[in-house]
């Protein structure tokens, strides 16, 4: 596997961006091939693909606020607060010489319930939507009906004939494995070995089979696809090429609109909004990406983070190779501390959407991410884990860039997990960052 050395020196002439990447570098690269709205060739999915998605989630509202009492008190629809983070704004520009112009945003998924991550968007969404399909073609239940029925025994006795298998670096697994585990399914988690302890601990807690593997992510994937398809009842929740997955993400954005209203907030030309979202797979910033396109069209510029060990949608969107390369091809370890964002090969499904719609990546370093983690705690009082961190250095990325003029921009900085994290290892990513 990989280029050889003749081949990767080929592409680095064709692309010399490359030499940065290859040399671990941090870096920002701005989209040759994005599009504008009216330019858009067809994409395999649609608003409409987006708006029933948003129907999906309505009629399961019921059974979540029923079985995760934690999504009751917003009547069972799984959403998290936009904050205005002025103090850390401040903390940007005085450290980091950003001169950030406009307000700036934390989404802030890492308070998501169920999974504690970005993950309880995609990740329940793709569960929900095979069970329903499951259970109307079993004549179990019409779309009109009461969906807490989700709920009773006869639905879990169901369910437990299917398996569901995914492969993950932890995140994804968690939102999968819990909501797989709790309609009943036969759900088994193939996790790889950076996946982190207590992210094991739990699933099993929760009823879901956990299957450690040596290699990485994209390994985990596999072996997953291949033991869970060999079973006929086998459905696999594919994180390398899912639609489902990418839909269920997009649903933040209908969302996202409401709260900017509700707040206030005008997006237009001359009010830009721009949205930083770390980038594993692609397929959550990718997903979001599609929404926020459909809502706000070419006022909208959305931006990846992948650190500088990881740069998979980087590499596969600059040679045009999207998932027929990976990092590895071009001898990177893609080995980082960002859960979620040590993948080596991006999405098929969300490269080719992300190529027309994004604006650009920029890549960080390891330490900025434990940095900007202990100086978010200590000027908002917010902790997220190391990866959610990420999107905080693209205000400061975007005003030394001149990509677009930002005067009265707003920034929205997505923070894609945290609450699920043990105190002791949260304590342990802010002790680190203080310390560097
Ligand atoms: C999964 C994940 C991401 C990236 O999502 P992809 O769909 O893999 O691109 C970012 N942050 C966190 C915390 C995640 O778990």
């Amino acid at each position: 596997m990989g280029f050889g050395q003749q081949e990767i020196n080929q592409q680095i002439q064709k692309y010399p961006l490359l030499k940065n990447i290859t040399e671990l570098e941090p870096v920002v690269w701005l989209n040759p091939n994005q599009k504008k709205m009216d330019q858009l060739s067809k994409m395999a999915v649609t608003k409409q693909d987006m708006e029933d998605a948003a129907k999906l989630w309505e009629r399961f509202a019921p059974f979540l606020a029923n079985v995760f009492p934690e999504t009751s008190s917003s009547g069972g629809i799984i959403e998290s607060p936009l904050r205005q983070i002025a103090n850390m704004k401040k903390v940007l520009n005085d450290k980091y010489d950003a001169n950030i112009q406009g307000n700036l945003f934390l989404k802030c998924d890492n308070e998501l319930p169920i999974a504690g991550s970005i993950k309880a968007r995609g990740g329940v969404y793709e569960v929900l939507y095979f069970a329903e399909g499951l259970a109307i073609n079993a004549g179990l239940i019409q779309k009109g009906d009461d969906y807490t029925n989700f709920a009773s025994e006869k639905m879990k006795k169901f369910f437990s004939q299917y398996c569901i298998g995914v492969g993950s670096t932890g995140n994804l697994g968690l939102s999968i494995g819990i909501i797989s585990a709790k309609l009943g399914f036969d759900v088994s988690v193939y996790m790889s070995a950076d996946a982190k302890q207590w992210k094991k601990d739990l699933l099993r807690k929760v009823g879901a089979t956990v299957v450690e593997f040596e290699g990485d992510f994209g390994e985990a994937i596999s072996a997953g696809r291949q033991q869970t398809l060999l079973n006929p009842m086998g459905y696999f929740v594919d994180d390398e090429d899912s639609k489902h997955l990418f839909l269920g993400y997009s649903v933040a954005a209908l969302r996202l609109k409401k709260q900017l209203e509700s707040q206030k907030i005008e997006v237009n030309e001359e009010h830009p909004l721009v949205v930083y979202l770390p980038c594993g797979v692609g397929g959550s910033p990718g997903g979001i990406t599609f929404g926020l396109k459909q809502m706000f069209g070419d006022d909208v510029h959305c931006f990846f983070v992948e650190p500088t060990h990881s740069p998979a949608m980087l590499i596969g969107l600059l040679t045009g190779e999207k998932e027929n390369v990976c990092v590895q091809d071009f001898r990177i370890d893609n080995l980082t501390e960002g859960d979620g964002l040590a993948v080596g090969r991006p999405s098929k499904f969300a490269s080719s959407v992300c190529d027309q719609m994004i604006s650009g990546i920029y890549t960080i370093e390891d330490n900025d991410l434990f940095k900007l983690l202990a100086q978010l705690a200590d000027s908002e009082g917010i902790f997220v884990e190391p990866s959610a961190a990420s999107g905080l250095l693209g205000p400061s990325k975007m005003a030394a860039s001149n990509y677009t003029n930002l005067k009265n921009a707003t920034h929205i900085v997505w923070a894609t997990g945290g609450s699920l994290v043990p105190k002791e290892d949260m304590n342990s990513f802010y002790e680190k960052g203080k310390s560097l």
